[in-house]
């Protein structure tokens, strides 16, 4: 079921089968009929993660990208909307002869094509595909008979994870409880699927005798019985899963030759989460912290992550907590709280709600020199603030919050505004990567001049361009570039034809660290190669006086 870790699983078994020396990819099925995760709302599905070729996907592709260390593309990821859309225009084109088009075998057929095709493009030996929602339920019925026809076609080619949720219930809380999984396994076994492995998801370790009740009841071998306990970091589950012969029995199954064993870099990240450190204290303002009981911190994973993976390159525990904007709005005076942080983070967020409670807090951290960090809004909100209060432009402001506003530092880009006039929202914000030319001597600069190829893609004398991720609509008014400059903003990275404001910040000698950035640093941002500008705010918070 959701929310177990069949995500985590997933990428961790990329993880420790790619640290035995094989090619691995990994795909995500989500069983809805949106075409791609982009027109949904963060507190409706969680963060929507983008890729280099602008695709917008599932946030699990991101933990797939940290778990691989490797970028993925648009052939890794689909929904039940792209797989019936893929079929309607082949329908459409005539490629299917006239014949018939039936739901099976078609769908399926299309689905194992993809998975093909996201092999051959990365050049896999083997691919994880993730298949969302739960066993047994109408969603996903098609994407376990692909699974069966593929087993069909190549019964050793082919090992079957199923991740299962092993509660514990009795008196002390601590009786692990098999009968979902004697359950989930007759649902599998309805649709002609047998498990060749089980993750068995649980508080606790497994005991022996829990293994060997799943062993008998499931028709499973007991070594092929896994334990996946809790964990505290996420990053733990590969070493636990490789510890546990997870590894050895999927290599087996799918009779794999290993090129070595090297974990030995993913244990040392491993050894330094579990080691005390001292603690580095990060507010984040935002909006998307749902209602009920959805999972805040899923509207902004790969943020949350970019901060752990910083702030552990610098041997730094980090402590996040999460500010509500809309609350600086009413109270002012709630601004102090800002400063019991190290460092305050503005990411990226869409439309009017929370807008001045963002401005409110950026223009108190700029005053009290706390460090601060703006992701997409929270850039275009930063330059806003500076306007209003430091370049003299009170009424400056995004005209996607006063559409009527008399000075649009930001605003709609021309072809975009068709876009929106036209009410053609899907995958039509600039996405993806694009280049950013950074200009010397800024904190921008010294920070990417040290970071590796995954963020930059040009490097001499006489220039630094980086590639970074990009999702929004709205951009910095050009009209408004040398106002701006003029007084003290720097923009210290544009884009090659220096009509796109990518990074704006403050010299150091006036504030310690004061930056934004068009782009969405986090996205790629890794485990074990933290991402340059997350390490340069995180150095400012760790020594923020
Ligand atoms: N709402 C802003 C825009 O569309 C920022 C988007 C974002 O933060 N991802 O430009």
């Amino acid at each position: 079921m959701s929310g177990v870790g069949k995500g985590i699983a997933a990428a961790s078994i990329g993880n420790i089968l790619q640290a035995r020396g094989l090619s691995v990819t990994s795909l995500k099925i989500d069983p809805y009929v949106n075409v791609d995760a982009g027109t949904m709302n963060p507190t409706e599905h969680g963060e929507v993660f983008v890729l280099d070729d602008g695709t917008e996907c599932d946030q699990d592709m991101g933990n797939y990208e940290r778990f691989l260390g490797k970028d993925l593309t648009r052939a890794n990821y689909m929904t039940t909307g792209s797989v019936y859309l893929s079929v309607i225009q082949k329908e459409r084109n005539l490629e299917y002869g006239g014949k018939q088009v039936e739901v099976v075998p078609r769908i399926p057929m299309e689905v194992i094509e993809k998975i093909d095709r996201a092999m051959r493009k990365a050049k896999a030996t083997v691919s994880i595909t993730e298949i969302g929602g739960t066993v047994g339920e109408y969603e996903n019925i098609l994407f376990l008979e692909a699974v069966r026809m593929l087993k069909i076609r190549r019964p050793n080619d082919v090992a079957l994870v199923l991740v299962s949720y092993v509660p514990a219930l009795g008196a002390g809380g601590n009786e692990l409880k098999t009968k979902p999984t004697q359950h989930a396994v007759r649902n599998l076994n309805s649709v002609g699927l047998h498990p060749d492995i089980i993750l068995a998801r649980a508080n606790n370790s497994l005991d022996a005798k829990r293994r060997e009740k799943i062993q008998y009841a499931c028709s499973i071998d007991k070594r092929d019985v896994i334990s996946a306990p809790n964990v505290d970091s996420i990053y733990e589950v590969p070493v636990n899963f490789e510890d546990d012969g997870l590894t050895d029995r999927i290599l087996r199954k799918l009779d794999l030759k290993p090129h070595g064993r090297d974990m030995k870099d993913w244990r040392a990240f491993v050894k330094v989460i579990r080691s005390k450190k001292a603690a580095v204290r990060i507010g984040i303002v935002g909006k998307y912290f749902g209602a009920g009981d959805f999972v805040l911190t899923d509207s902004y994973i790969s943020v949350l992550e970019a901060v752990k993976h910083a702030a552990y390159a610098l041997k730094r525990e980090p402590v996040i907590e999460w500010i509500d904007a809309e609350k600086f709005e009413k109270n002012k005076a709630a601004l102090k709280e800002l400063s019991k942080y190290d460092g305050v983070i503005i990411p990226g967020g869409f439309g009017k709600r929370g807008v001045e409670g963002k401005i409110a807090a950026i223009q108190y951290l700029r005053e009290k020199k706390i460090p601060f960090f703006g992701l997409c809004y929270g850039m275009q909100l930063a330059t806003i603030e500076f306007a209003r209060h430091v370049a003299g432009m009170p009424d400056a402001n995004t005209t996607e919050s006063d559409p009527r506003t008399k000075q649009p530092v930001i605003y709609i880009l021309p072809e975009q505004k068709q876009n929106v006039a036209a009410k053609n929202y899907g995958a039509t914000l600039r996405r993806g990567a694009y280049p950013a030319a950074l200009k010397e001597g800024t904190i921008a600069h010294e920070a990417y001049a040290k970071a590796g190829k995954s963020f930059v893609i040009k490097k001499n004398s006489k220039a630094l361009v980086i590639s970074e991720r990009h999702r929004h609509r709205y951009e910095v008014n050009p009209d408004y570039i040398g106002k701006l400059e003029k007084k003290g903003w720097v923009f210290s990275g544009v884009s090659p034809d220096r009509r796109l404001m990518e990074i704006a910040e403050l010299p150091r000698k006036v504030h310690p660290f004061f930056l934004g950035t068009q782009f969405h640093p986090e996205l790629k941002s890794r485990p074990l190669t933290a991402h340059p500008l997350f390490l340069a705010f995180l150095k400012a918070a760790a020594t923020k006086k």
